[in-house]
């Protein structure tokens, strides 16, 4: 693997300036809604990227990133976070109970807890391994079929159970608004669901919504193509 010290990456993207762009943006969108600069944190979503192009984003200052699918995340990793032990990596995609143990083993922030067999099945894993991640509920505020997380009315119940039966680590709430919807009326309720059930974290936004997220009271942004340009196709 061929690792340059340009901040372009193999498409030619300019990946430094992109985040660099992304991160001012931030500020502004914290600043414009009376939240502190620091207040929402930026996780880069790497998925389809090689190592290759994603150590140009690490070397730019960037600490905070996130994959969608174990495997993917398992072939470039462990690599970059044995190069650079201070990287978070979040899990933003859904978890099967069968890749449970390499998650908690790769990953530091699982976002994409939603259903009680999975939240059984990590609570079971961490304790095993003794690694306590922090972890995010994902609610389909869009209340899709096809679409993870636990349903908007399910919602109080589910965090009952993995923060305060299983003593999940629970930090927030992470959601996906449906693409043809108004996405400031999924934050709103993902925000009232935090609210009313003591939690703070909210994982919203994306490279298409995140000054809106902002707005909303979002302390993560999960922000990809605005940083490493188009995704790849998946092989
Ligand atoms: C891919 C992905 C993102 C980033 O999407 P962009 O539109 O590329 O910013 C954010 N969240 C999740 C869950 C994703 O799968």
């Amino acid at each position: 693997m061929a690792l340059s010290d340009e901040p372009v990456n193999s498409a030619g993207v300019d990946v430094a300036a992109n985040l660099a762009g992304v991160q001012a943006f931030i500020a502004a969108a914290a600043q414009s809604a009376g939240r502190g600069e620091g207040d929402a944190a930026l996780v880069a979503v790497s998925k389809t990227q090689g190592a290759a192009d994603i150590l140009p984003v690490i070397q730019a200052g960037q600490r905070l990133f996130g994959e969608n699918r174990v495997q993917e995340a398992q072939g470039k990793w462990p690599a970059l976070k044995a190069a650079n032990p201070d990287l978070r990596l979040h899990l933003i995609g859904p978890l099967q109970t069968n890749k449970v143990k390499d998650a908690v083993a790769l990953f530091d922030v699982i976002e994409t807890v939603d259903r009680p067999k999975l939240a059984r099945a990590l609570a079971r894993e961490m304790e095993k391994q003794d690694r306590r991640l922090d972890c995010f509920i994902q609610v389909n505020t869009g209340e899709e079929e096809q679409k993870a997380g636990v349903w908007p009315e399910d919602a109080d119940a589910f965090i009952a159970l993995a923060r305060d039966e299983l003593g999940l680590s629970v930090r927030g709430l992470m959601c996906i608004p449906p693409v043809e919807e108004e996405c400031s009326l999924h934050f709103a309720l993902l925000r009232e669901i935090a609210q009313r059930n003591g939690l703070d974290g909210l994982s919203m936004g994306m490279s298409a919504d995140y000054e809106v997220a902002i707005q909303f009271g979002a302390t993560l942004v999960r922000v990809g193509t605005a940083i490493f340009g188009a995704r790849k196709p998946y092989p």
